[in-house]
């Protein structure tokens, strides 16, 4: 069986440590292993990051944009083989992995606008003969840990732009679907990125605490689930490293007795049910304002959930592929049972789904639940699946606050034709991305990406502005050129103008 190997100072490297399978969840079977990095390996990766930043950091940014541009070029030209080695580990349609890709490419596309970026602030004349300006930095060496769900779009939503910013980067993808991660990894080697300043190492907790403890290890980023992104978090910032970490969700999408109800249900069919609701997007919860709505809303879903065509994602043609794993698809069919025995009205039952010639694949239908209540498990946890709950309130104000009282804050939406229910949705909803009849309101790579709440621990957001911010340091720089022959005598109070 071929293994996923490391990537290490431009090199594919195997070292014969520990390994993982690597499953293809369509079938059920292994494909491959992935070696596991130990401290060593991690290491030495760090030192080669280390060893290759000064001279990529004095590489004027117009360069470093240079390699980006080629890059992008690379990944549009390589699409169709991406999407299929992204579809083959983790399970989604060929359609939705190489949206995927597209959204990552527009990060790489932001990443080429380093030069503009990174320009600074100046001011001429803050003093006598004294100007300033504020540079922003690299950091040197940085790392991003990153999540199986997402394994071509969230690492290029971190390294494009801190390479661009001038670091050094270390990634360790998702140890589940890591084969598409490198080899998009490799064609940045190809488009011209020198030896050591982006080094892949794969792994599970081992290598994540050796990223975390490493001293030459600047700032983390991480995106998964909330209780590694708030240990990332709190053990990154212990060490002082500067650390975004972006965890779970619970996404809320509020239907008002005025929405266009045919539209609603389009949207949430593809937010719902969309890469198996393996996405941290995903809407899981409809909030139906009034039973009206709420009814007319199950009778249009439920036809179409029982219609969803699922197989394996790798085929043409298809709305839904496979969970992740045998783990994944057990842990969703336990919400389901528990659902159940919770009281929830069960509308469609996803458990049991074979896809005749796949039976060993990892698949669950879509799953419809109605009248869930704020207590039940299904409501409160992320089940990560296709299953949809429906949330009975009577007015907006009811339906803010149950979504505020929620403990993540990653996305929701508003489905409405009232303006003024939309503006208010917007300035009082606690949740980072809102989409008024956008249900998956994900930002584009210019503006920046993050959950509020416990979908993500630290300051700044993911890519766009936030992202410069993140992978750069301010220096603020004060400078006198007096003139010839004149004296400037001691100055003892503060200076001021
Ligand atoms: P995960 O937390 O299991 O894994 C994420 C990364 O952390 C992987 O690289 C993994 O190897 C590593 N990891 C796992 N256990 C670890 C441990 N004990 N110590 C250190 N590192 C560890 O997440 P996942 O299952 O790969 O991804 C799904 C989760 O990611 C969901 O909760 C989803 O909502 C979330 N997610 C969030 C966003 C966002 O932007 N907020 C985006 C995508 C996914």
């Amino acid at each position: 069986m071929s293994i996923v190997q490391h990537l290490i100072h431009g090199e594919l490297v195997t070292k014969g440590e520990r390994s993982a399978d690597v499953f293809n969840p369509s079938t059920g079977q292994a494909v491959r292993k992935v070696e596991l990095a130990s401290r060593a390996t991690v290491q030495q990766a760090i030192d080669s990051a280390k060893a290759a930043f000064p001279a990529w950091r004095n590489t004027p940014p117009a360069k470093r944009a240079q390699v980006m541009f080629r890059f992008k070029q690379l990944l549009e030209q390589n699409e169709a083989r991406i999407a299929q080695m992204i579809s083959e580990e983790h399970g989604k349609t060929l359609e939705d992995a190489a949206g995927e890709l597209k959204r990552g490419i527009e990060n790489v596309e932001f990443a080429c606008a380093a030069p503009e970026v990174l320009k600074g602030e100046y001011s001429r004349n803050v003093g006598p003969n004294i100007d300033a300006w504020s540079d922003f930095q690299p950091l040197g060496v940085v790392a991003g840990i990153t999540p199986f769900n997402f394994p071509a779009m969230v690492p290029l939503w971190m390294y494009p732009l801190a390479i661009a910013c001038g670091n050094a980067f270390i990634l360790k993808p998702s140890e589940r679907d890591p084969s598409s991660t490198l080899y998009i990894a490799q064609l940045l080697h190809e488009a011209g990125l020198p030896n050591g300043i982006l080094n892949v190492v794969h792994g599970d907790k081992e290598a994540v605490d050796a990223l975390i403890e490493a001293p030459e290890v600047k700032a983390l980023s991480f995106v998964g689930s909330t209780p590694i992104a708030e240990y990332i978090y709190a053990e990154g910032t212990k060490r002082g490293k500067r650390v975004q970490a972006l965890g779970g969700a619970k996404n809320h999408a509020v239907l008002m007795p005025d929405a266009d109800l045919d539209n609603a249900v389009s949207a949430l069919m593809g937010a719902a049910y969309g890469s198996c609701g393996e996405r941290c997007m995903a809407i899981s919860v409809a909030v139906c304002v009034g039973d009206q709505v709420a009814d007319a809303l199950i009778a249009k879903l439920e036809p179409q959930i029982k219609a969803l065509k699922i197989g394996a994602g790798t085929s043409c043609g298809l709305d839904m592929g496979p969970l992740v794993t045998a783990a994944a698809r057990d842990k969703v069919v336990g919400y389901i049972d528990e659902g159940v025995a919770a009281g929830a009205r069960l509308v469609v039952d996803g458990r049991g789904y074979r896809v005749a010639g796949n039976e060993d694949g990892y698949f669950v239908g879509g799953t419809l639940f109605d009248n869930v209540t704020p207590e039940m498990r299904i409501y409160k946890e992320e089940i990560f699946g296709p299953v949809l709950c429906v949330v009975r309130v009577n007015s907006l104000e009811q339906a803010m606050q149950l979504i505020n009282d929620h403990e993540y804050g990653n996305g929701t939406c508003i489905f409405t034709r009232d303006g003024e229910a939309a503006r208010l949705f917007c300035d009082e909803i606690e949740v980072g991305m809102v989409g008024v009849n956008v249900p998956l309101p994900v930002p584009v790579a210019y503006h920046s990406f993050g959950g509020w709440k416990r979908s993500l621990f630290g300051d700044l957001h993911a890519y766009g502005p936030d992202g410069v911010r993140f992978y750069t340091r301010r220096k603020a720089i004060t400078q006198r050129w007096p003139q010839r022959a004149s004296h400037e005598a001691s100055q003892f109070a503060f200076p001021s103008l």
